[in-house]
């Protein structure tokens, strides 16, 4: 979508906005940027100040107010006002400062922002779909006011991000995913809807809160919960054909099941797990050019065993063997090490997502010998356990790899296995690190070390503009696999020589206009588009993505 080419229907909606409901309007309203000629015109003399500013006067006003707020939760309120008022100077500023941005809308301050949602709760956004809409699911995806949506992601809210279940708390995520989208990626704001899916809330706290916004009940579960997950999926194929539906943050056991239902119905993916997948690979290809080891001759051990665990393991298998490994000898280089100690075959009672990681072997019930017996090449932490990379842990980790991985992936940051300085320090500053959650730079033993940040944001934004652009029918692991190696590709030896295994974030649009090139190529060569791409894709992707400037309303 490019600026100049509004979407279907919002020409006509902004021809018939006209005084104070044009200024009370997100999406049109151009606060103290409105022309001479347009207060004339759209009856807004005297409605504003009389000096004119430009976008970027008004945006150096609106980066001066962020930074005086005192602590990350203002900004975010901030930032949510800003949206809610005029969306182009929202996308403004978020584009041109999305390093220092990112972890205030999305992690680590959106998870408080979700935990004190009902607090600051000023203006509803997104649809709401609860557990007493069955029924009427399809009835309530039209009264959103707008007919063409690309993209979709929602949540039921019981895990966000590693704080648990927060209910309809949870909007949040959605709210701020997409907003991500249409930053990192240029989808049109109006092409992206956030739906939060209540079915209830098991957090006691919750329930007993007089401001909490959703449903007071225990989560419903079970055959009801599947049958309302249907017939909202089947309200979106009818209301939204097309549009890519994006799972967030729900438990892993609904991930895993509501993924493994729907994602060879419709295009759909869950960034839990598979986004946080192509990542993580992308960091692990980018790892391997630091260690000069052969990706073939890794070995990993995941700490947590749950979504994310899975989509990792899942896509390295299927990297491992593109690397000339057997299946079999590609799922033997990933461990799982979970709350009850290493996942092995002799194990009772293991959910079936780890059975294929189970492998023959004594079992383990700590963490430093489970190290000292497998020694692996890397560990990933996905626990949501702070902490648990402890000083022997990585000491011993070290004494077996020049060049330990230490990925330490859980969010928010409060979670994280272990910081960044503790990786470098325990380990005599040869890790290579990533984390979950933004980590500043580190000075260690007078080297400057920036980490990088396994930011699913590198991957979910790009991929969708390419499955968009390519009208794609199905989300295919090929495409996650490209959407990492185009990643780690893009890594400059800058970049890894200050121990960053990732782009600095703010060439995030580059990254994501490349990485949707590569998707909408798997797409089309894998029978799953719909469109006919052009031979410049390339430029083609960039002329569809939207850019945060002012439409004319009159000329002059
Ligand atoms: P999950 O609930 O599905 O999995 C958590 C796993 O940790 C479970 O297997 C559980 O058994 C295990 N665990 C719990 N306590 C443990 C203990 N004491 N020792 C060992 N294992 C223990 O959650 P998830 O979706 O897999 O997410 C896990 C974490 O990863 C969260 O903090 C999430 O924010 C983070 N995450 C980060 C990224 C990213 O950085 N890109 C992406 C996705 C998830």
């Amino acid at each position: 979508m490019t600026s100049s080419s509004p979407p279907g229907g919002e020409g006509r909606d902004r021809r018939r906005l006209f005084g104070i409901d044009l200024l009370h309007h997100p999406r049109y309203n151009k606060g103290t940027a409105f022309t001479e000629a347009e207060r004339d015109a759209l009856g807004l003399r005297g409605l504003l100040p009389p000096h004119v500013f430009s976008l970027e006067e008004q945006a150096a006003r609106s980066l001066r107010n962020f930074k005086a707020k005192p602590s990350p939760l203002e900004q975010y309120i901030f930032l949510t006002a800003l949206q809610d008022r005029n969306e182009v100077l929202f996308y403004r500023i978020l584009v041109d400062h999305i390093a220092e941005m990112m972890p205030i809308i999305y992690t680590p301050t959106v998870g408080e922002a979700c935990r004190e949602f009902g607090h600051i709760f000023r203006r509803p956004r997104g649809l709401y779909v609860s557990a007493t809409d069955r029924g009427r699911v399809r009835s309530l995806l039209r009264n959103w006011p707008e007919k063409k949506v690309s993209v979709i992601v929602v949540t039921d809210g019981e895990r966000i991000l590693g704080l648990g279940d927060l209910g309809a708390l949870g909007m949040g995520i959605p709210i701020g995913k997409l907003s991500l989208y249409t930053a990192c990626a240029g989808i049109a704001p109006s092409e992206c809807l956030p739906v939060l899916i209540d079915v209830g809330t098991d957090t006691d706290a919750l329930r007993n809160d007089p401001l909490y916004t959703g449903l007071v009940q225990r989560r419903v579960r079970g055959a009801a919960y599947r049958e309302l997950l249907d017939e909202f999926v089947a309200a979106v194929e009818e209301v939204f054909p097309g549009a890519l539906l994006q799972f967030e943050d729900f438990a892993t056991e609904n991930a895993l099941e509501l993924l493994d239902r729907y994602r060879h119905r419709l295009c759909t993916f869950n960034d839990d797990i598979q986004g946080t997948a192509a990542v993580t690979l992308a960091g692990l290809f980018s790892a391997c050019r630091l260690t000069g080891a052969p990706f073939e001759t890794q070995r990993i051990l995941f700490y947590g065993a749950g979504a994310a665990a899975t989509g990792i393991a899942d896509l390295l298998t299927t990297a491992l063997v593109r690397s000339g490994l057997s299946p079999a000898e590609a799922r033997r280089r990933c461990w799982f090490f979970d709350s009850r100690g290493l996942v092995v075959a002799s194990r009772s009672g293991l959910a079936p997502h780890k059975l294929r990681y189970a492998h023959e072997h004594p079992p383990a019930d700590d963490l430093l010998s489970a190290v000292g017996t497998l020694r692996p090449t890397a560990m990933l932490g996905v626990s949501a356990q702070p902490q648990a990379f402890t000083q022997p842990v990585l000491a011993k980790l070290a004494e077996s790899n020049p060049r330990p991985i230490v990925f330490a992936l859980s969010n928010p940051t409060s979670k994280a296995e272990c910081t960044a300085e503790q990786a470098y320090r325990w380990t005599g500053g040869r890790a290579i690190f990533a984390s979950g959650s933004p980590s500043a730079a580190v000075e260690w033993e007078g080297i400057r070390f920036v980490p990088g940040q396994g930011n699913n944001a590198y991957i979910f934004p790009g991929l969708g503009l390419g499955l968009v652009v390519a009208g794609a029918t199905r989300v295919s692991d090929g495409m996650f696999y490209a959407a990492a190696e185009t990643l780690a590709g893009l890594v400059s030896e800058d970049s890894l020589r200050q121990g960053s295994v990732y782009p600095p974030l703010d060439s995030i649009r580059s990254v994501s206009a490349n990485i949707a090139v590569a998707v909408a190529r798997v797409a089309a060569a894998e029978g799953l588009a719909t469109t006919i791409l052009p031979d410049d894709l390339g430029r083609y992707v960039r002329s569809r993505m939207y850019e945060p400037t002012y439409q004319a309303f009159v000329p002059g």
